[in-house]
């Protein structure tokens, strides 16, 4: 499938089915932590980047292939809501199912009334806001020019007043970049004017290309959370495990999920383990037979080995 992958398994969102409607990577930021490396395609025009038909029909397909599905979640290479006539997706989605829809967006673009308007019909909407102040944000999501830390507040702040469903702000937490006292103070300053139901503290946990981005310390963590849940519920970044059990080519679902993202070796071999009902030498075996079709190759990062996509591998995207 070109658009839909997964389904992902995580604690937030259970059993995920991810819908990417971008080609790799289109954003509108380009931030220090991105595991998606560098932004290519960077930009904060919309466009319907492939047929909007099209995906549901891919959508429909994976449907009827996956019934224990908790979610089914926009997200992807890039900036969810530079695709234009998501809101058209997420309507026609809910027509096809009642399991519910999430999307996950950096949250740039909700200063346009259109962009929120989009969102109307999700259950639940996850933006991100890494900092609390202008000089932070620039330093961590740096921008495309042209959107300010200010039109990011004020977009978060009027989408809250005009959306009943579930606003789940994300909170990347970067070791020595935005987890100091006064940092965290700020952020919880304008998370209080948001007003979002949850937030939920994320942590670099995956390799990002472009530069080394250390891990919080658990004192700062801990300290995250105390200080943001004077705002709202701080859910705990906890990994959530993957599920292959379902898919039906094992091998490209892998592909389409290390194509998005880096996956922790461990956490692989553990569900292709969980295929064989936990017979670890099996899947050693198939994560060497995996490995020898020369489309991943192998990074550290804070000492764990990651499955990435090999330089030169097509991700599965049409561009
Ligand atoms: S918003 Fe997401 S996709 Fe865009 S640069 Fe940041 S982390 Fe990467």
């Amino acid at each position: 499938m070109t658009y839909v992958f997964g389904p992902v398994s995580s604690r937030r969102l259970g059993q995920s089915l991810g819908v990417d409607l971008l080609p790799s990577k289109s954003c509108t930021w380009n931030c220090l932590y991105c595991q998606l490396g560098k932004t290519k395609k960077f930009v904060a025009k919309r466009q319907e980047f492939f047929p909007r038909e099209e995906i549901l029909e891919e959508i429909r397909q994976a449907l009827a292939l996956n019934t224990n599905l908790d979610w089914i979640t926009f997200v992807g290479s890039g900036e969810t809501m530079l695709y234009k006539g998501i809101g058209w997706l997420v309507v026609e989605v809910k027509k096809l199912t009642t399991i519910p829809v999430a999307v996950i967006t950096n949250g740039s673009l909700l200063y346009l009334p259109e962009v929120r308007k989009e969102l109307f019909q999700a259950d639940a909407v996850l933006p991100s806001l890494n900092a609390g102040s202008e000089a932070l944000h620039d330093q961590i999501c740096r921008p495309v020019s042209g959107l300010t830390f200010q039109q990011h507040v004020e977009g978060l702040v009027a989408f809250r007043r005009e959306y009943k469903g579930r606003l789940w702000v994300e909170v990347m937490l970067l070791g020595g970049i935005n987890d100091t006292d006064a940092a965290l103070n700020d952020l919880a300053n304008v998370l209080e004017e948001i007003h979002p139901d949850m937030v939920h503290l994320v942590l670099p946990t995956r390799p990002a290309p472009e530069q080394e981005i250390r891990l919080p310390s658990q004192e700062r963590l801990e300290q995250a959370i105390a200080m943001l849940s004077r705002v709202a519920v701080v859910i705990n970044p906890l990994k959530g495990n993957m599920d292959l059990r379902h898919a039906p080519d094992m091998l490209e679902a892998i592909t389409a999920i290390v194509s998005r993202h880096p996956v922790q070796r461990r956490e692989l071999h553990k569900a292709i383990a969980d295929c064989f009902s936990g017979e670890s030498d099996k899947a050693d075996e198939v994560m060497r037979g995996f490995f020898a079709t020369g489309r991943f190759t192998l990074v550290e990062h804070n000492g764990e080995p990651y499955w990435v996509m090999q330089q030169g591998e097509k991700s599965g995207f049409n561009s």
